[in-house]
């Protein structure tokens, strides 16, 4: 029996490919059955141009475990090798015939060749590997290969009279879990699930019904277990699919999911190649879930399930599957980032998505608004991480107000223009970030005739400051963070009623009662209309909070700090209190008229809040 050593780069291959080359063992699958495609689409493209006159007849993949013989055995029917090839493709380690071949048939095939050492990959579960072939070139004898896992290979004349390749894995004893049939199975259906070639791993029994009306019985029938759909729809022509299609593939795709909100489907071919349909998925409440569920694909043969690297951050809350042979596969993460390939992919990506997005609002503005619960975050996050898809969002992102009606960014200049603008020639967009909690501070501005937005998503308040820079002239201002008269800064003033003297009067009781930190008293005429007591909270120092609190940061180390606003207009105060000559009632007065101002900011509690349901109780006697 005729030996050989496998040339001499491959002397200490074996031991490598064990520990470093592939971290992930149960790839070897994915590799010998890309092997087998690989060879089955090689025979249809010689077939087809004329290079290969014979039959191609059945193509079908097999894939079988003896879990007595410990074998998993990998069949086709592609175009086999001569011995002369086996000598060169299977020992000459580090030669890709895959290249050989792409250069003669440019074009025209599409061949899984990129990655690497895939046939080699069967050693980190076999210590034996049996590879008996035939060429399709009808006047070469078959071919045995057999090898224990050093470099050293017997090679005979084997019996076998089909055209292609068994690939016999005797599975090494630290690997007997591959010898499971759903073990197996899983595999398959993880790498292999659209692979271009029917994959069949046995038989199934299926239940079908038969008969009619009262006859109808349900029968049990052993049929082929095909693994594969081999025509997946994003290698179809957009115009070939209906709307159906491409739910039924993203059901194909997520079994359990409800129905996604629109979908894109990709299909490049320069610079770099790429297909695929990425769906929008109705995000719900838990965003963190939907993140992260793109399948990349090289030529159909399934790669892995996290493309963080291959696209931008917030467009992990897509869905679906990107196929490129392009992507560098088997390489280090911080490598595929730095990728000029990756770098253009993931570009485009961003620039058809934005696109979609665009079109969908200037077809039905409508659709696009009832989306817009689920688009919102995933927009804006796009807009906050991206500058070319800022760009575009600009012209789409919407905003909504406390009626419920949206406005693009220029629009919504547009409607507050004549009302809101501050005396230096800026739109204040007044906002809420809990319109129910703010009522009161929203109605005093509504009954200003003011517009107020609604902000209440956690990313809104990172957004507000990006529009600010992003958006000429735009400042959002909350509507609790000062009185109504001052939130749209305009040159008018309010004559106080009160002499100094009376205001110093005023002021020296709100202090005995006002002994928060971080609390200031503000004394101010307003209309009589407005609270008596108001509690606003400066819309820069709570920003400075919220983004202290944001990054982890202890509460404590930057105080709360808000204005005890009282209106030395109001008739409680510039009437009533002033002419109050109980001293202990005078208190009791002042202590309510901030507790009420409290209660309208939410923040009266505990036993300050039973005070003043006693209290209340009692004035009602
Ligand atoms: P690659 O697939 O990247 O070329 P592999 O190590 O997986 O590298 O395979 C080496 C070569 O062996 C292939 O290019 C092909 O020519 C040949 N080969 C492997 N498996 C088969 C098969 N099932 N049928 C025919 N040729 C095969």
């Amino acid at each position: 029996m005729p030996k050989g050593q496998i040339s001499v780069e491959a002397e200490n291959i074996f031991p490598i490919i064990k520990q470093f080359l592939y971290s992930d063992q149960e790839i070897f699958l994915r590799e010998l059955v890309s092997n087998a495609v690989d060879a089955t689409s090689k025979i249809k493209t010689l077939s087809s141009r004329g290079d290969f006159k014979g039959e191609l007849g059945d193509l079908t993949i097999d894939v079988e475990v003896d879990k007595e013989a410990k074998t998993i055995t990998i069949k086709d029917r592609g175009i086999g090798m001569t011995e002369e090839e086996v000598m060169k493709y299977l020992n000459q380690v580090a030669f890709s015939s895959a290249e050989d071949f792409l250069k003669k048939y440019k074009d025209e095939s599409s061949i899984i060749g990129h990655f690497g050492l895939g046939f080699y990959s069967a050693f980190m579960v076999a210590e034996k590997v049996d590879v008996i072939t035939k060429s399709y070139k009808k006047t070469k004898p078959a071919t045995l290969w057999t090898c224990d896992g050093n470099p050293e290979y017997d090679i005979e004349k084997a019996d076998k009279k089909d055209r292609g390749t068994h690939i016999i894995l005797h599975v090494s004893e630290d690997s007997v879990e591959y010898l499971e049939d759903g073990r197996i199975e899983t595999l398959l259906k993880k790498y292999c699930k659209f692979l271009p070639v029917p994959i069949r791993f046995g038989k199934k029994t299926e239940t079908v019904t038969e008969g009619e009306g009262e006859d109808v019985k349900t029968v049990e029938t052993e049929v082929d277990n095909i693994i594969n759909n081999p025509t997946p729809a994003w290698k179809k022509s957009p115009r070939s699919l209906k709307d159906e299609d491409y739910k039924k593939f993203y059901n194909e795709l997520y079994p359990y999911s409800a129905p996604p909100l629109f979908w894109i489907h990709l299909n490049i071919d320069f610079p770099f190649n790429l297909t695929g349909i990425l769906y929008f998925p109705q995000l719900g409440n838990n965003i963190e879930v939907q993140k992260n569920k793109i399948h990349l694909y090289s030529n159909q043969v399934f790669v892995t399930d996290d493309v963080k690297e291959i696209v931008p951050e917030f467009l992990t809350l897509l869905h679906g599957v990107i196929d490129s042979p392009d992507i560098p596969l088997n390489v280090s993460r911080s490598y595929l980032q730095s990728d000029q390939n990756v770098k253009k992919i993931s570009g485009y990506i961003t620039k058809k998505v934005a696109e979609k997005l665009a079109n969908l609002f200037k077809k039905d503005r409508e659709d696009f608004e009832s989306k817009w619960k689920d688009f919102g975050v995933f927009i804006k996050y796009g807009m906050l991480s991206d500058e070319k898809f800022n760009t575009k969002g600009l012209k789409f992102a919407l905003l909504k107000n406390t009626e419920g009606s949206f406005f693009t960014i220029d629009e919504y200049k547009e409607k507050i223009a004549a009302t809101q603008t501050d005396k230096h020639e800026k739109a204040i967009f007044l906002y809420s970030n809990n319109p129910k909690e703010h009522d009161s501070f929203v109605q005093a501005a509504k009954k200003r005739g003011y517009d107020i937005l609604e902000m209440d998503n956690v990313i809104d308040s990172h957004f507000m400051q990006h529009l600010e820079a992003k958006a000429d002239g735009v400042t959002f201002v909350r509507v609790d963070s000062d009185t109504v008269d001052n939130l749209v800064q305009k040159d008018e003033k309010t004559e106080s009623l009160l002499t100094e003297k009376e205001e110093g009067k005023v002021k020296a009781l709100f202090e005995g009662k006002v002994t928060q930190p971080g609390a200031s008293i503000v004394l101010k005429p307003m209309s009589s209309d407005d609270q008596p007591v108001l509690i606003t909270r400066p819309e820069f120092m709570r920003r400075m909070k919220e983004m202290q609190a944001m990054q982890g940061m202890s509460m404590d180390q930057f105080p709360d700090s808000y204005n005890v606003v009282v209106n030395t207009n109001h008739p409680l105060v510039a009437d009533k209190l002033l002419k109050m000559r109980n001293e202990e009632k005078k208190a009791d007065f002042v202590q309510h008229l901030y507790s009420l101002a409290l209660l309208n900011q939410g923040m009266l509690s505990g036993p300050e809040l039973t005070k003043f349901i006693n209290r209340s109780i009692e004035f009602l006697k």
